[in-house]
């Protein structure tokens, strides 16, 4: 019998296979780049996952005085549907492979933020025995936000850095992260 999981398996791979070693796929990354790309830095879509205080900062980023929706700025629960790992608050030592987990079930191309001390150093918890000294030391970060906490202007900006960072990259259809 040829279930679900069967038919997402096979057409993952014939989509690669067209996209990857045809020239179909070169083609159509050739014309649809650009909107790709504008598309993609138009609608940010983080993962809505916080840890401690400065996520309290991000819910404020997103309310009616700073409203990070306007820049299409829009939270998901699922990593399935997000390109943006916002880390906030300290990463314990059995948090480390959730959030791992987490990271590889975002499609790519996906980009990470370390907000507030805590996800990039660990903060005040620095050198504790049971917090990661930074969440690069296990994913790959694109954007460092300092502050304790990092105040919703400060968020709003690492957006802001980011967009420009998707516009200069232009990764297109055929590069994951
Ligand atoms: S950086 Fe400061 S405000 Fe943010 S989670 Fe850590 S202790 Fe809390």
């Amino acid at each position: 019998m040829f279930r679900s999981k069967d038919f997402l398996k096979w057409s993952d791979e014939t989509i690669e296979v067209v996209l990857k070693k045809t020239p179909v796929g070169g083609a159509l990354d050739l014309l649809l780049k650009d909107f790709f790309n504008w598309a993609t830095r138009n609608s940010i879509y983080p993962l809505h996952f916080g840890i401690m205080c400065c996520a309290l900062e991000m819910a404020v980023a997103s309310a009616p005085r700073f409203d990070a929706q306007r820049m299409g700025v829009i939270y998901r629960s699922t990593p399935r549907q997000c390109d943006v790992l916002l880390v906030n608050g300290p990463v314990s030592k059995k948090l480390k492979p959730v959030l791992r987990r987490l990271y590889d079930q975002m499609p790519g191309p996906k980009w990470v933020i370390a907000m507030g001390e805590c996800a990039i150093s660990g903060g005040p918890f620095w050198e504790s025995y049971n917090v990661v000294p930074g969440v690069d030391a296990f994913i790959p970060v694109d954007i460092y936000i300092p502050g304790c906490p990092a105040r919703p202007e400060a968020l709003i900006d690492g957006f802001l850095k980011l967009q420009k960072m998707i516009l200069e990259n232009k990764r297109g259809l055929l590069t994951g992260r």
